[in-house]
């Protein structure tokens, strides 16, 4: 699993940061930093979280052995 982010659509509503603290955070002003982009599968349901109530769909899971 490999996450990506389109920057254009985040607007740092950080409800990926609340789902997932470990992989994202977002500044007070600003967009999703991703902390670790190729997580391992402990923390897949909370990634999936993330990017299923992003309000903006910015987020994207990239499956695959890379
Ligand atoms: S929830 Fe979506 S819009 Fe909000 S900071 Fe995270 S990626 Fe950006």
């Amino acid at each position: 699993m490999r996450i990506s982010v389109d920057f254009d659509l985040c607007q740092g509503h950080a409800v990926c940061a609340t789902e997932a603290p470990g992989v994202f955070t977002v500044p007070r002003r600003g967009k999703v930093e991703i902390l670790d982009h190729e997580p391992g599968p402990e923390v897949r349901a909370a990634v999936e979280e993330a990017v299923r109530y992003c309000p903006n769909q910015a987020l994207f899971i990239d499956e695959g052995d890379h």
